[in-house]
């Protein structure tokens, strides 16, 4: 489906509100206008019930309790509340967390900023896939260590980490695990009690739904979670988050989870046959692709792909509004340094600025996939036929 003249293929960045979600949302603006904690009055009564339904939609999605999950307004606000809010939480016990060098920026630059506010953060490193040494983890664990924090699946490769095994270790070494499952809620089948993790972030917008709703799990259960919240006020969500719910967007959550649990197999193989059917295609078609990561662990729309000697700016200004996607220096705003992800991995910068990801999703159709095949192949061609650097690598002068 295209929207205006642009094939969409950035889905993990965002993705369109389906329109059976924004038909739920829809009377809440208007007809339902009311506030969720306005106990006194039948408006109060059914925008709490509006709410606490997917309280319940999205707690058996992540085989969790209602009283676990906690709306905010979107993932970076959950990631930050969990980090910090355990970071203040449990400074008794220690102050040193561990992290992933090829986590979200939400992520990363809350542990950044805790590290300079008197924590102490350890950033694995990963190897040339993407993945993370489980030993190197067990043993980064110290007496003052209070919280793990890895992903579900990564935004830019797709790359899956063995989650439940992480939180297998968590266990052993009695520290808290908090996972960043943005990519993967809705997406794949979530247990939080399989992956051992005590607090789980996403967002609503990443799954069709609108922008500006959140997610956290926070187990009440062998062991309770405490937090320190990160905003004050009318105590909402057991004074954890404060502040009037976004009653049409939690309502379009609701549906949105719905949608993607329904569709999640078919969904999930769908895709992966149009990403297969790209790759294979770009890899058959042009000289020099590399898929980035670990292919084996992978969300299944998700495709990373690094085109020797080529500019993935450049490429992507070559093919015009034509095709929306992301390139390996443009996960961050508009920062044009290469991806931090890319170069954890063991990239060069040169190779992490020639990558691109393709992000599939279910807007997406075949003969869209097809048109993004010819479109990058002439791209990438006439970016080679005028570069010196191309010449040179032909006439055997460069790797
Ligand atoms: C998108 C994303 C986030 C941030 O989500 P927001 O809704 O923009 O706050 C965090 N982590 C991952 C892995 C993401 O993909």
């Amino acid at each position: 489906m295209k929207f205006g003249k642009t094939i969409y293929l950035d889905y993990n960045s965002t993705t369109p509100v389906d329109p059976q979600v924004i038909e739920a949302m829809t009377p809440y603006f208007y007809e339902h206008p009311g506030n969720a904690a306005s106990k006194g009055h039948v408006m109060g009564w059914f925008a709490e019930d509006a709410v606490e339904n997917t309280r319940k939609i999205v707690a058996k999605t992540l085989h969790a309790e209602p009283a676990e999950i906690i709306f905010t307004s979107g993932a970076t606000e959950s990631i930050n509340l969990a980090l910090k809010g355990v970071a203040d939480r449990y400074k008794v016990k220690g102050k040193h967390l561990i992290t992933v060098k090829t986590e979200h920026s939400a992520v990363l630059d809350t542990c950044t900023y805790l590290a300079k506010i008197g924590y102490e953060v350890t950033f694995l490193p990963v190897n040339h896939l993407g993945q993370i040494d489980l030993e190197e983890l067990r043993n980064a664990i110290r007496e003052d260590t209070i919280l793990v924090s890895v992903m579900f699946a990564n935004n830019e490769t797709g790359h899956i980490h063995p989650i439940a095994e992480i939180g297998k270790i968590c266990h052993d070494c009695n520290v808290l695990f908090f996972c960043d499952a943005t990519q993967a809620v809705g997406k794949v089948e979530i247990d939080v009690h399989e992956m051992g993790v005590h607090l789980l972030a996403f967002s609503s917008h990443k799954i069709y739904g609108s922008k500006g709703v959140g997610v956290l799990y926070r187990r009440q259960t062998a062991p309770s979670i405490q937090l320190t919240p990160l905003f004050h006020g009318g105590g909402h969500e057991w004074d954890l988050r404060s502040g009037t719910l976004n009653v049409p967007g939690i309502v379009g959550l609701g549906t949105a989870i719905t949608i993607a649990n329904q569709r999640m197999k078919q969904e999930e193989e769908r895709l992966g046959q149009l990403r297969d059917y790209l790759e294979r295609n770009l890899i058959d078609q042009i000289e020099g692709v590399e898929i980035n990561g670990d292919v084996q662990k992978r969300l299944s729309h998700v495709s990373n792909l690094r085109f020797l000697h080529i500019d993935g700016e450049a490429l992507m200004t070559k093919m015009g509004p034509s095709i929306a996607l992301s390139s390996g220096s443009a996960c961050t705003s508009a920062s044009a340094a290469p991806s931090h992800v890319l170069l954890a991995m063991g990239l060069t910068d040169r190779e992490a600025k020639s990558s691109i990801r393709f992000s599939l999703g279910r807007f997406v159709e075949k003969e869209e996939i097809e048109e993004v095949i010819s479109k990058v192949t002439s791209a990438v061609q006439s970016l080679r036929s005028i570069s010196p650097v191309w010449d040179m690598y032909k006439a055997g002068m460069l790797p």
